[in-house]
């Protein structure tokens, strides 16, 4: 165990935590920034257009710019997953790898985990077909033919990403869509794209790997085959919780880390931003993410001053 007692410790290296040890930087906060993934889910977005100053960037390159900033500035950082943070009188003892690292407090910046559809064939075919993740494995399925699931931008960017190598990209969607418009206008444009709008997804089949999915259209329920070879799931994500409900944090009822206007949660000295709160509004993007980490910086140095700690 290192003897060194930070000033704070930052959990997750996504957007709100980089953008978090960037402030805690500038207010001079000896500080830690612990994550497995430098970027987080962003580095999987094939492009990203509503970060301002960049008219479009691909998530990846984004991201390396963070963390370049935030290494300019001074931040130390650890690259693991992190098992367990647990209170030891005033000091939290935050367990990542083999090391233990002490703080006076935290900045919890999870992030979030992708959902699952929960349907008979998910779990048999993953990664014999289905992918969570187009930026990674949308080169994958070049000239075949695939379907994205989902009606959020993530499945839009989904769809016009994995368009670029496959042959026919079918986007199914439930009853309502709410990707950007502007999107909406590139996938009309794109003779690969086709839409489907109100089917509901049954199961993904296949021998070895995956061969077609089982759909519904939700106002006439028949079941329906498209034979495709590949299933990109793009259905939103869900908060990551663990580390915060073993400390005692409160979350909402759909499993967000409360927070107030400081990003405070109910536990003294622990504070959280970006995806995984209630903050924002539930606004999940990352220019909301980056402004969370910020304000939560802040507020740790405001916190740490008044208590002397
Ligand atoms: P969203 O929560 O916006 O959308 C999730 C979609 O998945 C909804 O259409 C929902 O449909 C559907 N869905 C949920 N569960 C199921 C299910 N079991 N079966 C079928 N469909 C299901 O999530 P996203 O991941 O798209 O986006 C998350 C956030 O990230 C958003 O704020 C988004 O703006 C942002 N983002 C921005 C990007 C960009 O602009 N470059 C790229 C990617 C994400 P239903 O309504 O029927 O539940």
């Amino acid at each position: 165990m290192e003897n060194t007692i930070y000033d704070l410790i930052i959990v997750g290296a996504g957007p709100s935590g980089l953008g978090a040890s960037i402030y805690a930087s500038r207010y001079k906060l000896d500080h830690l920034l612990i994550g497995n993934e430098i970027g987080g889910q962003v580095t999987e977005a094939a492009e990203i257009e509503n970060w301002a100053g960049e008219i479009s960037i691909p998530g990846k390159t984004l991201m390396e710019k963070f963390q370049h900033h935030a290494h300019h500035l001074g931040a130390q950082i650890v690259e693991s997953d992190v098992s367990s943070i647990l209170k030891n009188g005033d000091v939290f003892e935050v367990v990542a790898g083999k090391d233990t690292y002490k703080s006076k407090s935290i900045i919890l910046s999870l992030g979030m985990k992708p959902r699952k559809m929960n349907i008979p064939g998910e779990d048999k075919f993953i990664g014999k077909g289905i992918s969570y993740c187009a930026t990674c494995d949308a080169m994958f399925f070049r000239n075949k033919d695939v379907v994205v699931i989902g009606g959020g931008d993530a499945a839009a960017t989904a769809a016009i990403h994995v368009s670029e190598f496959a042959e026919k990209v079918y986007l199914l969607y439930r009853e309502t869509s709410n990707w950007e418009p502007s999107w909406e206008d590139q996938m009309r444009a794109n003779s690969k794209i086709e839409i489907r709008c109100c089917k509901n997804i049954k199961e993904i089949k296949g021998d070895q790997k995956v061969a077609a999915v089982v759909y519904e259209s939700m106002d006439a329920p028949k079941d329906e085959t498209l034979d495709v070879q590949g299933v990109f799931i793009e259905i939103g994500s869900v908060p990551g919780v663990v580390l915060a409900q073993n400390l005692g944090v409160k979350l909402d009822e759909q499993k967000y880390i409360i927070v107030d206007q400081a990003q405070a949660t109910n536990v003294e000295f622990v504070y959280a931003s970006g995806d995984v709160t209630t903050g924002s509004n539930k606004f999940r993007q990352i220019i909301t993410a980056v402004a969370e980490g910020a304000v939560a910086a802040g507020s740790v140095y405001k916190k740490l001053k008044l208590s002397k700690k």
